[in-house]
């Protein structure tokens, strides 16, 4: 068994899209990014990578690449699965902080989405939405704990 974390934070900003776990959220900011800016894909990437000592998600997927830049992080997602093909998704926990807009609604279909990129059931996928009660206005935050087996 191997157990990794990952952690992502994004500044939403006007005229950009809303993605997290792979899902359009509608709101009238996104998270600003080189890529699509989902957190939670992201956190999860490094959580993967975290888990199986394959560095992080900027060393997979370098910033100023061009080849990233509006990248799907779904995509993304695809590609760091291919370094951990030893291993199976025993299960994840996820943990999203972001004051608006509510996540509620989103949830299940976030869970749904990360259980397909996965090849997960949908009871192995938690993902929990909190606030910062005001403190990080502007913020999009995501924590991802990871559990893999071996093939
Ligand atoms: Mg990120």
């Amino acid at each position: 068994m191997r157990i990794g974390t990952g952690w992502d934070l994004h500044r939403l900003e006007e005229n950009r899209s809303l993605y997290i776990g792979g899902v359009k959220i509608p709101h009238n900011k996104g998270a600003l990014a080189h890529s699509d800016g989902d957190v939670l894909l992201h956190a999860l990437i490094d959580a993967l990578l975290g888990a199986t000592a394959n560095g992080d998600i900027g060393t997979l997927f370098p910033p100023n690449d061009v080849q990233w830049k509006d990248a799907a992080s779904l995509d993304l997602l695809q590609i760091a699965l291919t370094k951990i093909e030893d291993y199976r998704v025993e299960n994840v926990d996820c943990t999203v902080i972001i004051d608006a807009p509510k996540l509620a609604p989103f949830i299940k279909k976030i869970r749904s989405t990360l259980a397909t990129a996965l090849g997960v059931a949908l009871e192995r996928i938690s993902v929990k939405a909190k606030t910062s009660e005001g403190t990080l206005e502007n913020v999009v935050i995501a924590q991802v704990v990871v559990l893999l087996a071996r093939r």
